[in-house]
């Protein structure tokens, strides 16, 4: 099976521009395709934990505000409004393949307290035994500075990843992967398939922004890429955009870019 050979717990993040339309309302059949993917990849006998973003976007799309609001008051609004839409059509399409959710809203300062963090372990190790699929986003409508807020979910991604001592993170994203220089702009981009080592001259490769509804950026996911692959964990970029592409990696091929943990032996 490839990657997936020896991955029996996969932390799955998918961003907003991969689950929401430009309008900021939900992809309802791009979720479905990523419900039904994961469904089958837990049928085969691999935990899953999905970190989801979509929150504050799906909240902006539900009262027609129009645009994610400046002030972090109305984003956390915002979010409180989304989180509840995002779940209840995650725990709609799960339920139709027979499989159960459970919402796990992180803040940062749950790393750094230990009683804090244990209990966090114990519940997604729990959940995990229960055979459910834990959903973790931010808790955007209670995190606002420094030490409580991730800054995005592609470091709470990785950060859940250790947490729950994932074999491998999935980052699912709006590009096919890293390139040596920004595809958007540069036709002749070529994609980096495998990433040794994160150094100096990797992330200098990266940098600018995420999209207008997203937050990560390629500078945020190789960030990531350096929280996990030091715990031993790989990780992959890939494009959420057709979800059925994750097919390729479950029969054992190579998609996107994979960047190495020294520590693991894949
Ligand atoms: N937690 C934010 C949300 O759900 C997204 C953060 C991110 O995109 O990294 O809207």
């Amino acid at each position: 099976m490839g990657y997936f050979r020896d991955s029996r717990r996969i932390v799955v993040k998918v961003g907003t521009s991969t689950l929401t339309h430009s309008t900021g309302h939900l992809n309802l059949r791009r979720i479905e395709k990523l419900v039904k993917v994961l469904s089958d990849m837990k049928n085969s006998g691999i935990q899953i934990v999905l970190v989801s973003s979509g929150a504050v976007s799906a909240g902006v799309a539900k009262v027609g505000f129009g645009s994610i609001p400046e002030t972090p008051e109305a984003k956390q609004a915002m979010a409180a409004i989304g989180q509840s839409e995002l779940m209840k059509i995650y725990d709609k399409f799960f339920s139709a393949y027979g499989h159960t959710v459970a919402q796990i809203l992180m803040t940062k300062d749950v790393l750094t307290n230990p009683s804090r963090r244990s209990a966090a372990e114990n519940t997604f190790k729990r959940l995990l035994e229960m055979n459910c699929i834990p959903i973790v986003n931010e808790n955007d409508s209670v995190s606002t500075d420094e030490l409580t807020k991730f800054g995005g979910n592609d470091i709470l991604s990785a950060h859940v990843a250790t947490l729950c001592e994932a074999d491998l993170l999935l980052n699912l994203s709006d590009v096919d992967g890293f390139y040596d220089s920004d595809p958007r702009s540069n036709p002749d981009a070529h994609l980096i398939e495998r990433v040794e080592e994160i150094n100096d001259e990797i992330l200098a490769i990266a940098g600018g922004a995420g999209t207008a509804r997203g937050t990560g950026g390629m500078i945020a996911k190789l960030n990531a890429a350096k929280i996990v692959t030091d715990a031993g964990i790989p990780m992959f970029i890939l494009n959420g955009e057709e979800p059925e592409i994750l097919y390729a990696l479950l029969d054992g091929g190579h998609i996107g870019t994979y960047f190495c943990a020294p520590k693991s032996k894949k």
